[in-house]
This record gives structure tokens, C-alpha cells and sequence, in this order.
């Protein structure tokens, strides 16, 4: 497969005042995969996104999304990418049906609310409000509306932070899915593992600076070279695994 970038960030830096929150990180999206970034808390991953998306002033540094410049061609961008919502975006009276209808006005595209809650298992929650779902459908909703203007790319800020295992394996079926469609999707998580199972590249970020990007098996590969090793044998599974089988798996979220 030949690699086309569909994101590039050049020499990116965000400051606030007298602190650099990013600082100097350049990275490539490939069009296609999912992307992760990862880092902790304050890293600079939600910074970076939101400049991506349009919603934030760079302080310096060049960013071109589907071959548009992120400062001659922003509406061009917007149109081109989904971006989750926080949850206080949802007015709290509307039920998911009605919320996807006024979503789709939004965007001056015609969506039926079956249509799009039909992409995310949630059909039968049609007529319930947002505030009365569970956490996993809540994200799976707000995972949806990201779709509603068939965006190239989407954009998830740690989505499956707070859930269930359960719940989290769903929403990774649920990415894979929205990949195998041709949507490119760029993730922010904290959970190594996650990273590990679902993403095709990954950048770690800390302290505002891109500290490594390859695939996470190279990643792997490279520290087992380097003489690394685990101090204890790895089990074949694990307790998560076992609540996983215990339970089942397929959209058993409440
Ligand atoms: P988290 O996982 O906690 O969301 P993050 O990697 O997404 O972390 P950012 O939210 O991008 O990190 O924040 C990076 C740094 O910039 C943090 O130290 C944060 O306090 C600071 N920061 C973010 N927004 C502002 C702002 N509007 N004004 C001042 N400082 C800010």
C-alpha cells in the first residue's frame, strides 16, 4: 500500500502566554488508517487536535488537511472532517432522533435520523434522550453525528475514556468499521493497549513534543531487539479477557 498523507503538520507550536503547549511537532496522517496520539494528561494531544480541526489558533507551523491549507482554505476543512461534540453540546429536551435531524439541518444535509443511529447500533434508542444513555452509547452517538456530513476524516478525543470493557471492545468494532468504510480516523487515548489493538500508526506526545512515530509492532519490535524484556512471563489472557468471554461481547451495553 503507498502511503498518501491526507493531514500534514509541519513545525507546529501553540502558546499560551509564556507556556508552549505544543511545541515544534510535525507528524504525517496517512489517508486511511487510524491514527493515535498518545500521551498524559496536559501532553498537548487536545491542543493539537482542536488546531487541526479549525477550532484553535496556531501560534506558528503549517497544517494541510485533504490538500487544503488550514489558513486559506478552513471552511473547505470543516467540510471535510467530523469532530465529536462535548457531551454539554447536546440540548438536553431533544431525543437522539430529533438531535441527528437538527445535526443534519446543520450541515445542510439531508440524513434520516434510522439512517445514521442504524451506523452506531442505536436504533432502538431513537426515541430516548441523550442524557438517559449509557456511557458507551452515549459515545457511540456522539460518534454518529461526527459522520453525519460523510467526512473523509473523524476526529475522536479519547472516546472510550470512563467505559466498560465491554463498552470499549463495541467502540473499537465501531472504528474498525467506520476505517474498512474509507474514513480516516485520528484518536486520542491514554490506554496503551487500546492503542496497541486498533491503531495502525501512533504518535507519543509529552511535554508539547512528538517523542516517537512508527506502528505499534515496530514500536514492540524494536524495544524486544534493544534486549528488553518483561519482567514476567505474560499470561495468554487476562482478567479483562475473562469478564469479556464471561459476559459476551456484541452490544450488550445498557
Ligand atoms: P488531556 O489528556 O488532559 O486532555 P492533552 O494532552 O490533551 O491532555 P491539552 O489539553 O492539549 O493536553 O493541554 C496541553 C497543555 O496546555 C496543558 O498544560 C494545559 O493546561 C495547557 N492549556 C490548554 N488549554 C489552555 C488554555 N486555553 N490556556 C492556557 N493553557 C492551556
Amino acid at each position: 500500500m503507498v502511503n498518501k498523507p491526507i493531514i500534514t503538520v509541519k513545525n507546529l507550536v501553540k502558546k499560551y502566554g509564556d507556556f508552549t503547549a505544543v511545541d515544534d511537532i510535525s507528524f504525517e496522517v496517512y489517508e486511511g488508517e487510524i491514527f493515535g496520539l498518545l500521551g498524559p494528561n496536559g501532553a498537548g494531544k487536545t491542543t493539537t487536535l482542536e488546531i487541526i480541526e479549525t477550532l484553535r489558533d496556531k501560534t506558528s507551523g503549517e497544517i494541510s488537511v485533504d490538500g487544503f491549507s488550514i489558513e486559506k482554505d478552513a471552511d473547505n476543512i470543516k467540510k471535510r472532517i467530523g469532530v465529536q461534540l462535548q457531551a454539554a453540546g447536546y440540548y438536553p429536551n431533544l431525543n437522539l432522533s430529533e438531535l441527528i435531524v437538527l445535526f443534519s439541518g446543520l450541515y445542510g444535509i439531508n440524513k434520516t435520523p434510522m439512517e445514521m443511529l442504524g451506523k452506531v447500533a442505536l436504533t432502538e434508542k431513537a426515541k430516548a434522550k441523550y442524557k438517559d444513555l449509557s456511557g458507551g452509547q452515549k459515545q457511540r452517538f456522539s460518534i454518529a453525528t461526527t459522520l453525519i456530513n460523510d467526512p473523509r476524516i473523524i476526529f475522536l478525543d479519547e472516546p472510550t475514556t470512563g467505559l466498560d470493557p465491554q463498552a470499549r471492545r463495541n467502540l473499537w468494532d465501531l472504528i474498525r468499521e467506520i476505517r474498512a468504510n474509507g474514513t480516516t480516523v485520528v484518536i486520542t487515548t491514554h490506554y496503551m493497549d487500546e492503542a496497541e489493538v486498533l491503531c495502525d500508526r501512533v504518535a507519543f506526545i509529552d511535554g508539547g513534543k512528538v517523542i516517537g512515530i512508527d506502528t505499534p509492532d515496530n514500536f514492540i519490535d524494536k524495544l524486544v531487539a534493544s534486549g528488553f524484556e518483561r519482567p514476567k512471563q505474560v499470561k495468554l489472557a487476562n482478567l479483562e479477557d475473562v469478564f469479556i468471554n464471561l459476559t459476551g461481547k456484541e452490544w450488550r451495553e445498557e
